[in-house]
């Protein structure tokens, strides 16, 4: 253990998360509670459920489960649930809150963990609903997450996994992209420009400096109009592309420069040149845009800042028995999930629920993810996690 007082940043190590030292203080005075009553083997199934979900979201995006799963590895458990990737509302049809994990095991296994385990979820949670929420607001155009300047580095992979899980086309992080085994996405900041001294100098020296596996993106608005740094950039070299990033005091309507860019880059033969936009973009904003002629779109804090999702723990069943604190469903629950509207239902019995939609028999929703604390398959790769997200996006119906 490093002590804190030899700690450059004010963060906690993976050993910290794994010991607990993460956890609320009160899990480790019942820890010490249960220890020394005996009671310490005493078998719980808990579940992990959202009584509502953020602003007016009518559906989240389920992610971080992969951390969870290597938190409670070793852990004498065995965990069930949504597999990573799952679209799901905060209630089932019949309005039950949603058990998305279950976790079956001694107490005393998974107490230390609830803390960094619901925290690991409503964090990754809440960033991949808003990348897809980003997703569907720009159709089929791609976007690209530049988020990570607005959270703590030390989170920067989980933030750059989750934004690309829930649906971003890249991420503009070194590390984050790396994580995900895909080169990391970026065009240039002002900054380069500036040392420079000049715009068409700085990309003339980005064309001659960057090797071919860069795209030339540029950016267009650091000490002129856009129109004119664009018409510049596409006359100096072989452009892939124009960033905007048009600051708020000149914005106007972001919508109207966009479609002046592009009119004026068609008409000098340039229509290939992509316009990327950047720039304090949301799933409300970003419409407009594809409709005013953007290309792909760079989103920062709208989905590295995006709201959290919470997550509870409670226990639903102690030595066999139904049990739950008041607002809770006690018992053991299984999952079912509509094949055609994917809509949830729990039966408590081997009962199929029939969908209270469209009529058709539901089907098992839930996997056993661990047994006994061991993972019952590989991890799934974050691309076959976002396969999930789309297909389900695609469908829209929840
Ligand atoms: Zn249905």
């Amino acid at each position: 253990m490093i002590p804190l007082t030899d700690r450059r940043f004010f963060i906690a190590t993976e050993q910290d998360i794994l010991d607990g030292r993460t956890t609320d203080v009160y899990f480790a005075r019942t820890l010490e509670i249960l220890k020394a009553k005996g009671l310490m083997d005493i078998r719980t199934a808990a579940e992990i459920t959202v009584s509502r979900l953020p602003r007016d979201w009518k559906w989240g995006v389920y992610c971080g489960l992969e951390e969870v799963l290597r938190l409670l590895e070793g852990k004498d458990i065995d965990v069930w649930g949504l597999p990573e990737g799952t679209l799901f509302p905060a209630r089932t049809q019949s309005g039950i809150k949603l058990p998305l994990m279950t976790i079956e095991g001694a107490y005393s296994q998974y107490c230390l963990h609830e803390t960094p385990l619901l925290g690991m979820l409503s964090h990754s949670s809440g960033v991949a609903t808003m990348a897809a929420r980003c997703r569907v607001a720009a159709g089929d155009l791609p976007i690209f997450s530049f988020g990570v300047r607005r959270a703590h580095p030390a989170i920067a992979p989980m933030v750059d996994r989750s934004s690309f899980i829930g649906g971003c086309d890249g991420v503009s992080s070194i590390l984050g992209a790396e994580m995900l085994g895909r080169p990391a996405n970026g065009t240039m900041p002002h900054a380069l420009i500036i040392m420079i001294g000049d715009s068409v100098e700085a990309f003339k020296a980005f064309d001659e400096v960057m090797g071919p596996e860069v795209p030339r993106i540029v950016l267009a608005d650091t000490f002129s109009d856009e129109k004119t740094e664009a018409i510049a950039a596409a006359d100096a070299i072989d452009l892939y592309g124009v960033r905007l990033d048009t600051p708020g005091s000149r914005r106007g309507d972001f919508c109207d420069i966009v479609r002046e860019v592009r009119w004026e880059l068609d008409v000098r033969g340039h229509k290939d040149v992509k316009l990327i936009l950047s720039g304090g973009l949301n799933e409300v904003t970003i419409p407009p845009l594809v409709r005013a002629g953007a290309s792909a779109f760079g989103v920062g804090s709208s989905i590295s800042s995006a709201p959290g999702i919470d997550f509870a723990l409670d226990i639903v069943e102690r030595d066999g028995a139904p049990v739950a604190k008041r607002g809770k469903f006690s018992g053991r629950k299984h999952l079912y999930r509509c094949p055609d509207c994917m809509g949830f239902e729990v039966s408590m019995s081997d009962n199929v629920p029939v969908c209270r939609d469209c009529g058709r028999e539901m089907v098992n929703a839930e996997v056993k993810l661990m047994e006994r604390g061991k993972r019952i398959k590989p991890a799934e790769s974050p691309d076959a996690i976002r396969d999930r997200v789309l297909k389900q996006l695609s469908r829209a119906v929840i």
